[in-house]
């Protein structure tokens, strides 16, 4: 706590002629009137009051806010009346601590729906004299660094919301950038602590990871400065975490290197001094576009003025700089309350003194004016969302309940695909683990792995979903095909045949399938009987035995069945049609020893297909174009073929020579490479290489999916 002589030799440290009277009075009759009352902390409720006039002293303001200060809550929360406090320190300070129990009844009323009336109570109230908002400002900015003693969270969470929505918008308008900062951080710190934690932590690993950077960056910029003749002050300066969190959400800021955090500040002596500063920054180096505001001869409503840029700085780094004279700084750090008033000696303000009040209140006429100017703070606005961070610090923004899974989606879906475990904040955790705010998450990873069908139990993104899903339909075929080939095993039997893959080849045409693995899936899907594929291998079967038989067919087994008529024998690809043209899709690329179809397109000749080329599909109403097609195989041909590959490859050095060395030694070749995604963790790509058949396809997939920097292979499949 304060002792009485101590404040009143700070207050006369920069106001020698302080009414130090006054101020022992205004001490001696706070102490008094709260008696034994104490603070939530158990302290003397006395200290609130000292603490609040001793910020107030920081920002060197008059005898009268100091003794308001100590008087601020004495009508309110003791037997003191109004009366009493003009007859024992006059009309002046009676009105301004009248103004501030105003605004605390204001506050006291406050409850969201009503926050922007009450916001216009406040600006009109504080509009009578600038100083009621000054010690409203320092009553709530020690209200919130004792914040943490109040036992009931939810009257913290309405204190720190309302900080955050009003009252540090309010200190920023008039220019009080240090107070802003405080209240924010310290609301942030109450709203969303893991958040914030796990920010902290971060800019504790990237200033380690610096090094000295930041003191070599302004070592340099120093020395630039000094050989241009210019006598300047370089100071660093860290964002606050919760304008590094705010500018991460717009996506204005990377969380990457320190210097995405740092911002640096030139003094000087004189406003040319500033233009000529920012000229010797300019031509020493590169500048980053769109980053230079000149607020010196435009300056902010609140008084603020400074050069700002950016440029590509000592270390090569992008940096941010301020550039501006120590009389600017002073207002810059401390607005309205550094040029003010105890200098002039009149605290009255009539409105036209301030113009932001007036544009204010101008504001607070227009309907949506009031939520505009609350709009950009709130933190409510995201409840339902988490906020987690990869290894390296990005942002992954998710909805509440999402789990480690979800995440792995979030950051990649060949990551969410091959996810096995996952780092929540160093720690193994399952993959079903939800995720809270701030977390850090790191996912585990095998080339093994495969999404699981329980995972769409606890999945909530709509990604994770329909991947999972997407592999869970893949997963059914073959069940199919077991399912299948068990029927059709049974269904020979019967007849006195033996089952085999082979049995089936001569009837694959007949219900255009590429191979007996699709026949028996369709089966085991009940597209076909057992019986309806006897019947075609050994025909005549079915007038032994079946009426029993008469399953009826589903209806895509019948459009198969359409499809099949009026179509030719197979053709195979050399010599298909004499004097038609053919070429190979650009879709699925296909290579020799890939099962593949030939659609007819009216001016163009003859498409070969791979079977399952997706795009296949919208071929399906016109089964009149479709041409069974066969590569000729038996002539150990040296044609290449190209073969088109998707690829996500680490970002990292040297993986795409990396990459490039495992294609090349398995003899195949490069002939064009096109990177599609770049993040910070991978690329994408879209690869075609030169191959001889399907099989060295094969074999160069299965080289780089072993190679550990590339994460993911798949061949085109259109
Ligand atoms: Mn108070």
């Amino acid at each position: 706590m304060i002792r009485q002589f101590e404040l009143l030799e700070q207050v006369k440290a920069y106001d020698p002629g302080a009414d130090e009277d006054a101020l022992n009075r205004a001490y001696v009759f706070a102490m008094k009137a709260h008696g034994v009352q104490k603070r939530a902390s158990g302290d003397p409720y006395f200290s609130h009051p000292l603490e609040v006039a001793g910020i107030l002293t920081k920002y060197k303001l008059d005898s009268a806010s100091i003794v308001t200060a100590l008087l601020h809550d004495t009508i309110e929360d003791t037997p003191a009346t109004l009366e009493d406090i003009e007859h024992h320190f006059g009309k002046e300070v009676a009105r301004l601590v009248n103004g501030v129990t105003k605004l605390t009844r204001i506050e006291l009323q406050s409850d969201h729906a009503t926050q922007a009336e009450n916001f216009r109570k406040l600006v009109l109230a504080m509009s009578e004299d600038i100083r009621v908002l000054l010690v409203k400002l320092a009553d709530r900015l020690h209200n919130m660094r004792t914040l943490h003693h109040i036992e009931e969270p939810e009257k913290r969470r309405r204190i720190a919301t309302e900080t955050m929505d009003i009252y540090a918008p309010l200190a920023e308008r008039i220019g009080m950038q240090e107070m802003k900062n405080e209240l924010e951080d310290l609301a942030f710190a109450e709203i969303n602590p893991d958040v914030r934690d796990s920010i902290l932590a971060r800019l504790d690993f990237l200033r380690k990871q610096g090094g000295d950077l930041v003191a070599r960056i302004i070592t340099q910029l120093g020395a630039t400065l000094a050989e241009a003749g210019i006598k300047a002050a370089v100071v660093g300066r860290e964002k606050t975490p919760y304008s590094v969190w705010r500018k991460m959400w717009h996506q204005e800021v990377g969380f990457e290197r320190l210097s995405d955090i740092m911002g640096f500040r030139v003094i000087v002596d004189s406003v040319e001094e500033c233009y000529r500063t920012l000229g010797v920054v300019h031509s020493a180096y590169a500048v980053v576009p769109d980053r230079f505001k000149d607020y010196i001869s435009t300056p902010k409503p609140n008084g603020y003025r400074s050069l700002h840029t950016g440029v590509f700085g000592p270390e090569r780094q992008r940096i941010e700089m301020q550039i501006r004279t120590r009389e600017m700084h002073e207002v810059a750090e401390h607005g309205v309350a550094a040029h003010w008033i105890y200098k002039q000696g009149a605290g009255r303000t009539d409105g036209r003194q301030y113009r932001w009040i007036r544009e204010l209140l101008d504001i607070l006429e227009t309907a949506a004016g009031p939520e505009e100017f609350l709009e950009h703070t709130k933190l409510e606005m995201f409840r339902d969302q988490v906020f987690c961070f990869t290894p390296r610090g990005d942002l992954i923004n998710l909805p509440r309940g999402a789990t480690a899974v979800d995440f792995a989606y979030a950051v990649h879906s060949e990551v969410g695909d091959n996810c096995v475990g996952a780092k929540i904040n160093g720690r193994m955790m399952p993959l079903r683990t939800q995720l809270g705010n701030g977390d850090q998450v790191e996912i585990i990873t095998s080339k093994a792995q495969t999404p699981s069908p329980t995972w769409e139990r606890f999945v909530v993104t709509g990604k994770a979903r329909s991947r999972i899903r997407r592999f869970i339909r893949s997963k059914e075929r073959d069940q199919y095909v077991q399912l299948g080939r068990a029927i059709l095993d049974r269904a020979f039997r019967e007849e006195g045949y033996e089952f085999s893959n082979k049995a089936l080849e001569g009837v694959l045409k007949v219900f255009k399938m590429g191979d007996a693995d699709d026949l028996c899936a369709d089966v085991g899907a009940g597209h076909h009987t057992g019986r309806d594929v006897v019947e075609a291998v050994f025909p005549g079967t079915r007038k032994k035995k079946g009426k029993d038989e008469k399953v009826v067919p589903l209806a895509s087994a019948r459009t198969r069945k359409a499809k099949k008529k009026g179509k030719g024998a197979a053709i195979p690809i050399k010599g298909l049609i004499p004097g038609m043209a053919m070429h190979f899709a650009m879709c699925c690329y296909p290579l020799p020893g890939d099962r593949i179809v030939g659609i007819v397109t009216t001016g163009k000749g003859v498409t070969i297909h791979t079977i399952d080329c997706e795009t296949l599909e919208s071929q399906a109403e016109t089964p009149e174009r479709w041409l069974d097609v066969a590569w000729e195989m038996d002539s150990d041909s040296l044609d290449v073929h190209v073969a088109r590959v998707y690829l996500t490859v680490l970002n990292e050095p040297g993986s795409l020579g990396n990459l490039s060395t495992v294609i090349a030694k398995n003899e195949g070749n490069i002939s064009n490479l096109k990177i599609t995604e770049r993040s910070r963790e991978f690329f994408d790509m879209v690869i075609d290489i030169e191959v001889r058949d399907v099989k060295h396809l094969t074999n160069i997939i299965a080289a780089l999916r072993a190679t550990p920097v590339i994460n993911s292979v798949e061949r085109a499949r259109g």
